[in-house]
């Protein structure tokens, strides 16, 4: 542990923005010799293998980090900095002796399967690792159901297919059980591919790990569709989305074009972020209107919804809208008079804004307009979450799948992996769970996009933008501007 100085800052300590270090923050990661100072290390087997003779050269140096700002002004400070992924000259663990595991958990979306794959083969070609073994049906396969062995020959082709070949699911949770599981099984390498929730698991699980002074490498690969996870500039699938909601979107335009008064809705996918219906709309030009989870949208009056339906109707004769699944949900409730309801992962279920959206619509120009409209409402949902990911997402997932293998080679642990500006890194598990990513409104993306569909920006001038988009901390629409069409994820 002498050897690898390692400079830890946290950020709470380091209020004062023109401190004698810039305003330097390494928010690092965990290496197992935190806790395991004893821990002897080997050469990389990297060093030897053919492919990657030219890798002896460009190791990743162990102090290397990636900085969150991209753009730093006089005096203002460095920030945060998070330790850059990628393979180091040295690895905690013999090739010979590991035993790692994969779980998917959550929902599914496009990817999935490749970062399996990567996993696999990256651990077997680059590092000489035999022994792979695949926990099927998400966190509660650790204790109830098989394990099956991972060869890269089992995964050589599921990157083809869409879902995930490990399958998946939600609840089940206990890190307790989880544990003693992975101590049974000599498991000394937990890979853990899930969304935000599956994160807050990995990171109880690399906790307990600690505690019981074991030597496992914890390491969570982030997965959203919606690509709502902090920190980092995209997250695998999104892409793959925004593209396959082009075909529903254009089959909306088609049908709205072909009738009167053609009202066509799509919804998408967007808890709590509108980030693919904002990029979808973007993509296609054929959407009028587009409604996110982060503006507010209202109905009746001047400035609201069917006014600007009205108008278009008029004036093209047929109207797009495209909506994110989260959008209005306060609204519909409200309306509805439905109470909460959660999933077995305990999220809140949604309720289905898009359906609610076509009645209003209809009754409102039928029964008070009297004016008659042709509704299409199309819900590509689970059509969209099922497809492969699409070639960039691909290149992406091998990315991410063999920075997780280095990092976790390399005896760090308790980390998540992704681009940090374009350049892979180790990111804390907490960074990427304590906040989402929503998209800004005061942002030029949503600038761009009320200029390209001259929708209603539905703020009264008094109220301004609402108070919690301004709260938002991390600039991560800036980051998606600048890679807006080119992919943000070349190391
Ligand atoms: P997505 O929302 O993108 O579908 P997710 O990972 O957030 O993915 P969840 O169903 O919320 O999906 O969680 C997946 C797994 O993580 C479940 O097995 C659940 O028990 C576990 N999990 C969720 N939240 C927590 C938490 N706070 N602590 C520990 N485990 C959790
Ligand atoms: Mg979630």
């Amino acid at each position: 542990r002498q050897n690898r100085p390692i400079r830890i800052r946290i950020r709470a300590q380091t209020p004062n923005v023109n401190n004698d270090n810039d305003g330097f923050v390494l928010e690092d990661v965990p290496h197992l010799t935190n806790f395991l100072p004893d821990l002897p290390s080997y050469p990389n087997p990297l060093q030897n293998s053919k492919a990657y003779a030219i890798v002896r050269q460009t190791f990743v140096h162990p102090e290397d980090v990636v900085a969150q700002k991209v753009v730093v002004q006089k005096d203002s400070p460095r920030g945060v900095h998070f330790r850059r992924a990628g393979p180091r000259e040295k690895v905690y663990f013999k090739s010979e002796e590991v035993r790692a595991c994969i779980v998917t958990c959550g929902g599914l979306c496009p990817g999935i399967n490749t970062v399996i794959r990567e996993i696999v083969c990256g651990l077997n070609v680059m590092y000489g690792v035999d022994d792979i073994l695949g926990i099927e049906g998400g966190y509660r396969g650790f204790y109830s159901k098989n394990t099956m062995s991972l060869t890269p020959k089992v995964v050589n082709d599921i990157h083809k297919r869409g879902g995930t070949f490990l399958r998946t699911s939600r609840g089940g949770h206990d890190t307790h059980k989880i544990v003693d599981n992975i101590q049974d099984r000599g498991i000394n390498q937990v890979y853990i591919i899930g969304g935000d929730g599956t994160q807050k698991g990995a990171a109880l699980i690399s906790k307990e790990v600690e505690k019981r002074g074991l030597q496992v490498a914890v390491a969570g690969i982030p997965k959203t569709i919606d690509n709502d996870i902090a920190v980092i500039d995209k997250s695998f699938g999104f892409d793959t989305a925004v593209e396959e909601a082009q075909r529903a979107i254009n089959a909306a335009h088609v049908e709205v074009e072909s009738v009167e008064n053609g009202v066509g809705i799509v919804k998408l996918m967007g808890r709590y972020s509108g980030f693919i219906a904002m990029h979808a709309t973007l993509a296609s030009r054929d959407v009028d209107c587009c409604l996110i989870p982060e503006n507010p949208f209202y109905l009746e009056g001047p400035g609201g919804l069917f006014e600007f339906v009205e108008e278009r109707l008029k004036e093209n004769g047929h109207i797009v809208i495209v909506l994110a699944e989260g959008a209005g949900q306060e609204y519909v409730a409200q309306d509805l008079h439905q109470v909460d309801e959660r999933d077995a992962s305990g999220n809140r279920l949604l309720l289905d804004v898009g359906l609610w959206l076509s009645h209003k619509i209809k009754d409102h120009f039928t029964n008070f307009k009297k004016m008659a409209i042709n509704m299409k409402y199309i819900d590509p949902t689970y059509m969209i979450r099922a497809i492969p990911s699409n070639a960039s997402d691909n290149i992406y997932c091998t990315l991410l799948a063999h920075s997780a293998v280095h990092g976790a080679m390399a005896g760090y642990t308790g980390f998540t992996v992704g681009p940090v500006n374009s350049r892979h890194a180790y990111i804390p598990i907490a960074r990427v769970t304590e906040t989402q990513n929503i998209v800004k409104l005061t942002n030029r993306m949503w600038a761009r996009l009320l200029a390209s569909t001259n929708q209603p920006s539905f703020l009264n001038s008094d109220e301004g933008i609402p108070e919690k988009v301004d709260q938002e901390p991390i600039e991560v629409m800036n980051i998606l501007d600048r890679f807006c069409g080119c992919p943000p994820y070349m190391v």
